[in-house]
């Protein structure tokens, strides 16, 4: 059985104060959480993260990397980088870096695979916007997401991934996918996984992205391939987060 994760993205919010403030309200009321819990935070809040929560089950990386090792690439963050804060996991490909970044389903893979080529955990994201499901393409829109990543891994490597399927009309905007929907992409990208090998499609946890707030996430949770959040806005509040941890 896959053990669920709910993963926070912080996006570009925070300050050493309010960081404080947030994890300490996560730490307090965290008790024993029946599923993996991660904060993705702007890198330059990942020591603050390793102050903070290295005692603790809650795991913290970034939300984005570099393709390339090291070198003259001004601004970017290597992945090996990461692992000098500790970091466990780092999110690539969410929709917000396709869509400002004009980031490629075939750059998303190399960054995956550099993650995990670093013992990183990637969370690769993939959505279809509204005009695509309006048109009917979002299974060829996701799944042409998820192709390239399948084409860049090989199945050890694909073990090690999580998924997070995040509708982009549903990020941040406060509407969500039923659960329903949700779940006929989930299984999916599922299929797509057991078609690479059986085995390694059962354990990849594919997680749900877009306006999960405490008021939908036990209906989302239940559905049998939804095996997470990946959770912006109600990450930022601790009682918010934590209420969908306790769903979780
Ligand atoms: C996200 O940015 O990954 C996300 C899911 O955001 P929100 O929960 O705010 O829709």
């Amino acid at each position: 059985m896959r053990r669920k994760l709910i993963a926070g993205n912080w996006k570009m919010n925070g300050s050493l104060a309010a960081n404080a403030v947030l994890l300490n309200g996560i730490k307090a009321d965290l008790g024993q959480a029946a599923c993996d819990v991660a904060v993705c935070v702007p890198a330059p809040y990942l020591a603050q993260c390793r102050a903070e929560l290295a005692a603790t089950p809650i795991g913290w990386g970034a939300q984005d990397i570099s393709v390339h090792e090291s070198g003259a690439y001004t601004g970017e963050v290597a992945a090996g980088m990461l692992l000098d804060f500790d970091c466990s996991y780092v999110i690539v490909g969410h929709s917000e870096r396709r869509t400002y970044h004009a980031e490629s389903s075939q750059l998303v893979a190399q960054k995956a695979l550099r993650a995990l080529n670093t013992e990183l955990t990637p969370i690769v994201c993939v959505g279809e916007s509204l005009a695509e499901r309006e048109a009917g393409k979002t299974a060829d829109v996701v799944g042409e997401q998820v192709d390239a990543v399948l084409a860049a891994l090989n199945t050890e490597q694909l073990a090690k991934i999580v998924i997070a399927y995040e509708p982009v009309w549903a990020i941040g905007t406060g509407k969500t996918a039923t659960p329903e929907m949700a779940q006929e992409v989930h299984a999916m990208l599922r299929a797509k996984l057991v078609e690479e090998d059986s085995t390694v499609a059962k354990g990849v946890k594919i997680l749900y992205g877009g306006s999960m707030k405490p008021d939908n996430a036990r209906e989302l949770l239940a559905m049998p391939d939804i095996d997470g959040g990946l959770i912006g806005g109600a990450s930022l509040k601790a009682a918010d987060f934590l209420a969908i941890i306790h769903a979780a």
